[in-house]
């Protein structure tokens, strides 16, 4: 595939970016890929082999680590020397490691070849932080998806998980490397009042003025 579509959806922790991503993917036949699972594996991995106190010992790790994403019957699929890490993505202490392990540009850069790369097999809708301003900042389709900061704790919560958003958030607008933030031409949807339909009408709404026909 020569020219692919791409649909950057942007934004901070539990803003609900996901699961409108999950949904235009399913809808426009595009492949979904949710960016934050692959910084989760390579954290669990570095996890698993103790290397979390150590920047330097996590750059030399990522140079040699087998690490391989791909799109198999219009899902991601992902190992990490063999294992497909994803069932311990959302672990607790992977919430707490993955912002610091974000912010080693060695590892930002290994993953955004990769997220590129998967462009060339697929239209993609793809999730994350960085996606429309450093991973395709030419796509013209751009959103950020944001919040009230309170409507993002306890919709977390009613996952059942213990994340502490704030602090992620901080770290991920604050890094010198690909920050988080809104994206130059990206429209930002505040889903604090809003149900999954209305952000989906909104999103609709959106990409014929962005130049995408939908037929
Ligand atoms: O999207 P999710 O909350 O699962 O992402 C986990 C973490 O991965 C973020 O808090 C951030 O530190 C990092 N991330 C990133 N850039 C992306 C996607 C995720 O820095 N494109």
């Amino acid at each position: 595939m020569s020219r692919s579509i791409v649909i950057a959806i942007d934004g901070p922790a539990a803003s609900g970016k996901s699961t409108v991503a999950r949904r235009l993917a399913d809808e426009l036949g595009f492949t979904y890929v949710n960016t934050g699972t692959m910084y989760r594996a390579l954290t669990w991995q570095f996890l698993e082999e103790n290397l979390l106190m150590e920047e330097a010992s996590i750059i030399s790790r990522i140079q040699t680590l087998p690490f391989e994403v791909w799109i198999d019957g219009g899902h991601v699929e992902m190992r990490i020397a063999g294992v497909d890490p994803v069932e311990y993505t959302r672990e607790e202490r992977v919430n707490g490691f993955v912002p610091k392990v974000a912010t080693i540009p060695e590892v930002r850069q290994i993953l955004t070849d990769k997220m590129r790369s998967l462009a060339k097999h697929s239209h993609l809708v793809m999730e994350g932080r960085d996606i429309g301003s450093v991973v395709f900042p030419q796509t013209p389709y751009k959103f950020f998806i944001d919040a009230d900061e309170e409507i993002r704790n306890k919709r977390r919560k009613a996952q059942g998980e213990i994340d502490e958003i704030q602090s992620r958030d901080k770290i991920d607008s604050s890094r010198k490397s690909a920050p988080l933030q809104v994206a130059p031409g990206a429209i930002r949807i505040d889903t604090s009042h809003m149900n999954v339909d209305q952000v989906m009408e909104s999103i609709y709404s959106e990409l014929p003025k962005m130049g995408l026909v939908l037929v």
